[in-house]
């Protein structure tokens, strides 16, 4: 059809998916995105990947969410940007035209330069970085036949809280998996500030402190990272003895938008207007863009659906509308069976906040595939899958 505009889309996780999705059946658009993996990664799930959640639960190829859908999928890793041209290159040598641009390429870890951190420590951002740490608990555990002097989480934020929250039920699994004698289990959390979850409200914050506390993890505030060995983590004045080190405290901005001459922030992220625009049909969004609720897949979502219908009403020729930020619902499960809710004044801790983030997996895998597929998805994040030969071998505890 003629006149059709190129929308080109770069990143396939929550927000490019989710505009990809939106513009999908227009007939005046034709959409391509553009993705470095195959797989779209849903990270709320990761950190049970750590801790022998099912891989399914955390990615959905991308051919399963567009298999009736008209976008053309392409996998690459783009690297420059033609802004006269209307043209991004990737790193195969390809080149891909547009009329206009969506960028939606996320965050990357960020070791600050700490010595040893990008060496030894752990992480948790893809599914091969948590089957990474998951394999590791289990051959530490069979190596030693104990468990490791301290398993440190580093990072106060809700990655850190959710993985430390899991780890000491997990490790007591394991050991009793493998018939060793039960001995208690060390879990510290270290973070920079003097409070866990520092752009949260202070209730909220003491709340969560209190359960991991009562979960028995050792909280190290206001101490910061200053190096890792082999066999230690050295902060401030103190070093803690672990072979488990896992790093969540620091993300920034994806480098193509500082390599491609974008205005950023103090805060490292683009600069966008009030309709999330950065240039003349260029349009960021999710983490890369600068708005108060960036760095959360509500957002991203959010975003990516703004951008689509404002798309929309430029070629129906409406006016398009300004973006107003939505307070994301903030749910994290800590320890087995309870979670904290915060919405805006509401606050819910125990059991009924893990139910409601349970649902809410459930509503995020609404998002991308249709009801049965995510309700299979949505069982597999509630079971487990082990490739250690020992724990497979036995039958559920
Ligand atoms: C462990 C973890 C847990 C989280 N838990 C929660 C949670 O519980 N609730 C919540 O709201 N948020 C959570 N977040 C934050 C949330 O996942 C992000 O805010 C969200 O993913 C941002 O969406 P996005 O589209 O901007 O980026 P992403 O979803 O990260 O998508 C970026 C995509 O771009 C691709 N890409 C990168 N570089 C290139 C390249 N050069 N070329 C092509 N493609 C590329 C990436 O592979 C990826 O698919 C969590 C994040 C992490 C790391």
């Amino acid at each position: 059809m003629a006149n059709r505009q190129k929308i080109l889309i770069l990143g396939g996780g929550f927000g490019g998916i989710k505009t990809a999705l939106e513009l999908s059946e227009h007939p005046l658009f034709n959409v391509t995105l553009v993705s470095d993996q195959k797989t779209f990664r849903y990270y709320p799930q990761l950190y049970r990947i750590a801790t022998g959640g099912r891989r399914d639960a955390s990615q959905i190829p991308l051919a399963e969410i567009f298999a009736d859908k008209n976008v053309d999928i392409v996998y690459d890793s783009v690297q420059t940007l033609d802004r006269q041209a209307g043209i991004v290159a990737g790193a195969s040598g390809q080149k891909y035209n547009f009329d206009i641009l969506v960028i939606a390429l996320g965050v990357v870890t960020n070791f600050f330069g700490i010595k040893g951190l990008d060496k030894y420590a752990y992480g948790i951002k893809t599914v091969e970085e948590s089957r990474r740490l998951r394999d590791h608990l289990h051959k530490l555990l069979i190596e030693k036949q104990k468990p490791d002097i301290n398993y440190v989480v580093i990072g106060g934020g809700p990655t850190g809280v959710e993985l430390a929250g899991a780890l000491p039920d997990y490790i007591r699994h394991i050991m009793k998996r493998h018939n060793l004698a039960d001995r208690p289990i060390h879990v510290d959390l270290v973070e920079a500030e003097k409070r866990l979850l520092p752009r949260m409200p202070k209730s909220y914050s003491r709340a969560v402190t209190k359960r991991l506390r009562q979960l028995g993890i050792k909280l190290h505030l206001g101490e910061t990272v200053k190096a890792e060995t082999a066999d230690k983590l050295m902060v401030t004045d103190l070093s803690i003895k672990s072979h488990t080190v896992v790093w969540t405290a620091g993300v920034t901005n994806h480098p193509f938008l500082a390599d491609n001459n974008f205005s950023l922030s103090d805060h490292g992220r683009a600069v966008v207007d009030t309709y999330l625009q950065a240039d003349v049909n260029i349009y960021i969004i999710g983490d890369n863009a600068d708005t108060p609720y960036s760095g959360m897949a509500q957002t991203a979502l959010y975003d990516g659906k703004f951008v689509a219908e404002n798309l929309k009403r430029q070629v129906e020729n409406k006016q398009p509308q300004g973006y107003k930020p939505k307070k994301p619902i903030y749910v994290m499960p800590i320890g087995p069976g309870w979670a904290a809710l915060l919405w805006d004044r509401v606050h819910i801790y125990g059991f009924l906040g893990w139910m409601v983030r349970s649902a809410a997996d459930f509503m995020a895998y609404r998002e991308f595939e249709p009801w049965r597929q995510a309700t299979k998805r949505w069982q597999a994040s509630l079971e487990t899958e082990e490739t250690c030969p020992v724990c497979v071998a036995k039958r559920p505890l």
